[in-house]
């Protein structure tokens, strides 16, 4: 008889803990960041300068940041385009954007990741381009997810190469709120997409398929998103005491600073990753 059991991977169920904000301006990365430059024998000097520039700039802005609304960055990038709500398709568009874009420096990348979220963005287009993309419940189709998921990437059991990646219905409402961090869960599913396709993902334990997606999304933020770390913390500061931001945008952005801290490791991913999805609930 055919299994026809449908599996889902879900994206980020939002954590419940309280956050802590980090400070602004993390200067001290940022020197590192420069003392790393300098140390590289092939660095050029407008690399230095370029770094250096970046890190005194930011100094300067972060006593200058509009507190209405959900202008919380003047170098935002938004997921929509000017004057519309963000898409499917627009949230796509600015994860293929950040995607293609140069890394930032030699001495910063890792030449695995950067190889793995190419292939995750190369399948998560094809995907799209064959319709199975979209939001939940759309298109005449069943909705499938629970409330705390952001995301799932739905294959049936034998044929994971076949998938379909679904979002919350709420997502392109919590782009327009978070612009271009939104894209994280993008990467996340991509590295579901991409392990299907290879079918790598049935034989693998289902927390150990969640490190390795939530460790992509950690990648993707830290390594594609410029300046991610004063972008989030001004954007966390403003969400967070904004009475109209609805819970879902509070919760993803706990989802995502707990990634920043945690992810950065193959095991302290691991112990988020097994609180979040240990007890197999997120897995059917
Ligand atoms: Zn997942």
């Amino acid at each position: 008889m055919t299994l026809l059991a449908i599996v889902f991977l879900l994206g980020a169920a939002p954590a419940r803990a309280a956050v802590t904000l980090r400070p602004p301006v993390e200067l001290e990365t940022k020197i590192t960041t420069v003392k790393d430059v300098l140390a590289d024998p092939e660095a050029d000097a407008g690399r230095v300068h370029e770094q250096a520039q970046a890190m005194f700039d930011q100094a300067q802005n972060t006593h200058h940041i509009p507190v209405d609304g959900l202008g919380y960055n003047p170098t935002r990038q938004d997921a929509a385009a000017p004057g519309q709500k963000a898409t499917i398709k627009s949230i796509l568009d600015t994860y293929h954007t950040l995607t293609a874009a140069e890394p930032p420096s030699p001495l910063m990348v890792d030449e695995e990741f950067e190889r793995d979220i190419v292939k995750g963005e190369l399948r998560m287009q094809e995907i799209n381009a064959k319709g199975d993309m979209g939001v939940d419940g759309e298109n005449g189709k069943a909705k499938v997810l629970p409330d705390e998921a952001l995301a799932a990437y739905q294959w049936q059991v034998g044929a994971s190469e076949a998938g379909s990646v679904v979002f919350q219905n709420f997502f392109p409402e919590l782009a327009d709120w978070t612009g271009e961090f939104a894209t994280e869960t993008f990467a996340h599913e991509a590295d579901h997409a991409v392990r299907g396709k290879e079918q790598d993902l049935e034989h693998a334990d289902h927390v150990e398929r969640e490190v390795t997606a939530m460790r992509k999304s950690w990648y993707f933020i830290t390594h594609k998103i410029t300046d991610y770390s004063w972008k989030f913390a001004h954007m966390a500061q403003q969400v967070m005491n904004n009475p109209k931001a609805p819970a879902y945008v509070k919760q993803t952005l706990v989802h995502i600073g707990k990634i920043l801290d945690n992810c950065g490791t193959p095991d302290g991913c691991k112990k988020y990753a097994s609180a979040l999805y240990g007890d197999g609930e997120h897995h059917h």
